[in-house]
């Protein structure tokens, strides 16, 4: 007799529904599993035989045939096992089977039968969701992160024995009511990213321009960039960024969540992420795990900084061609991975903080101190960033050392406050954006700018004076727009006005052709 059941392989964001079909006939007992089944995949046979048998069921002394459809695609990791074990349970009419009911099961056995979670859950429900599967049995560890899309039945277990009685109540039409839900207790750590080891933004002693820099950025999503002296605050402020941000909407949220649960660092029994992520990968970390690829087949840094933050310290020492691979995500908001022959996408829309000290040496332009770097250690120092780069940061803040009398000062305002700014801003892009695949002033096409942000006579006579004084290119230009529209959004103000492009031009304090280096 033949079974088939749905599972899933995680292959980019989407992953791909998976055909698990079991046929049983008589010959030399045995096991093959066929389908590009990798070492771990092959290896079930073994775990679901006593995984079987210690559950009380029979394993068949017949031929058992295992395919894994479509074979075209590579099947990884041992996802596969609890599907494996119900379809040799339902071949061997053990359990009932019906066809017409379409049903995902999704887990891994150990050899007493228990299941354990996997990754990608997320994804899979989605996936199967959008292919009419209405029935899903996942281990109890995944349940909450399965609930999140709020469709079909899903059922959580925790053993192979739970998971036959369900998938015999199922099939046996509607004898059984969907399992109670909250079976494990949830951590604290459902809000995975806002958490107390930030700190408060109220900890940064004065800097109020830097401040008020951040501010802007978390408000437009606009990319950052941050020089200055070792000493100056960089990382400190930036790690307090993450609090002064909104919470993400249902939507966001649901991908966030379907990220992290395909890269597997989702906690066991997490619901959706409900805050936007901060990623802070270190300089030695390889081309393959920032931006994915290679070996992985989960995403990468980018795309595990989707809808959040992507931080990249002392930015200069990472290497020079991942600084560069960053464009494609920066422009168009995910990456493509040619992955074992086929083409794998994940959303990658983050926002860039980079923090950079001014030099090499760290000295160049601090008061009562000498820089001993030359002008082309510092020129080449700059241009592992590239231009290309930083013509897409549109606020880039130069610092100094904070002076002592300030670190003793009051402390300043705190992330509470400062979030609730935000969001109001955040709010009226949201609503202005709405439907137009885009929700941010940093992420108004050039096209739709004006449509956007009307700047009075006198703003476009100012604009046109600071672009022939700073020597601003177009993309440039804009870029101040885009800051300035922010800006009027903190205000509430649906007219740019003069003020905020003043502002924003302070913001980007330095022009494309006159960086840093050129301080004299
Ligand atoms: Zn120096």
């Amino acid at each position: 007799m033949l079974s088939v059941i749905i599972s899933h392989a995680p292959l980019g964001i989407n992953g791909r529904l998976i055909s698990v079909e079991v046929d049983i006939r008589r010959g030399i007992p045995g096991i093959d599993i066929v389908g590009l089944p990798d070492t771990a995949v092959r290896e079930a046979k073994e775990r679901v035989r006593v995984a079987i048998r210690n559950s009380g069921f029979s394993y068949p002394a017949d031929r058992i045939l295992v395919n894994l459809a479509p074979a075209g695609i590579r099947k990884e990791g041992a996802a596969y096992d609890l599907s494996m074990a119900l379809g040799i349970l339902a071949a061997s009419k053990q359990i009932p089977f019906d066809i017409t009911r379409k049903i995902m099961v999704l887990g891994e056995l150990n050899l007493r039968g228990d299941v354990r979670s996997t990754t990608g859950v997320l994804s899979a429900v989605g996936c199967g969701l959008e292919n009419g599967t209405n029935y899903f049995i996942v281990s109890k560890e995944n349940l909450r992160e399965a609930q999140g899309l709020k469709g079909g039945e899903i059922f959580g277990i925790s053993s192979l024995s739970e998971a036959a009685k369900i998938f015999s109540g199922i099939t046996k039409k509607n004898q059984l009511k969907p399992e109670k839900c909250d079976p494990v207790p949830i951590p604290i750590s459902s809000d995975l990213y806002l958490n107390s080891s930030y700190g408060d933004f109220s900890d940064i002693r004065g800097q109020e321009f830097m401040k008020r820099a951040l501010e802007v950025a978390a408000a437009g999503r606009h990319h950052l960039l941050l020089f200055g002296p070792p000493g100056s605050g960089k990382s400190m402020s930036v790690s307090r960024f993450p609090t002064i941000l909104p919470q993400l909407t249902k939507k966001e949220s649901l991908t966030v969540t379907r990220i992290h649960s395909l890269a597997g660092i989702l906690p066991d029994c997490t619901g959706l992420i409900r805050y936007p992520p901060f990623r802070k990968p270190h300089h030695t970390a390889s081309k393959e795990g920032i931006i994915g690829g290679g070996a992985l087949t989960g995403p990468g840094e980018v795309s595990l900084a989707h809808e959040g933050v992507l931080f990249l310290d002392e930015a200069p020492e990472f290497n020079v061609s991942l600084l560069q691979s960053l464009r494609e995500p920066v422009e168009e908001g995910k990456v493509t991975i040619v992955r074992a022959g086929s083409k794998l996408w994940f959303p990658a829309s983050f926002q860039l903080i980079l923090a950079i000290n001014p030099c090499p040496c760290g000295n160049l332009g601090q008061k009562g101190l000498a820089c001993i770097c030359t002008t082309s250690e510092i020129h080449r120092y700059w241009k592992k960033i590239g231009g290309a780069l930083l013509d897409r940061i549109d606020i880039r803040i130069p610092l100094q050392a904070v002076p002592a009398e300030e670190l003793v000062g009051e402390k300043g305002e705190s992330s509470a406050k400062v979030r609730a700014r935000v969001l109001r801003a955040v709010n009226i892009q949201r609503q202005r954006y709405r439907g137009l695949g885009f929700s941010w002033n940093s992420r108004i096409p050039p096209g739709q700018l004006s449509g956007f942000c009307t700047l009075d006579k006198q703003g476009m006579l100012l604009m046109a004076q600071t672009a022939r004084k700073l020597g601003l290119s177009s993309r440039a230009c804009h870029s101040i727009i885009k800051v300035a529209r922010t800006i009027a959004d903190l205000a509430a103000s649906a007219v740019i006005k003069s003020d905020h492009l003043l502002e924003a031009a302070q913001h980007r304090r330095f022009g494309d052709n006159d960086i840093f280096w050129n301080f004299s």
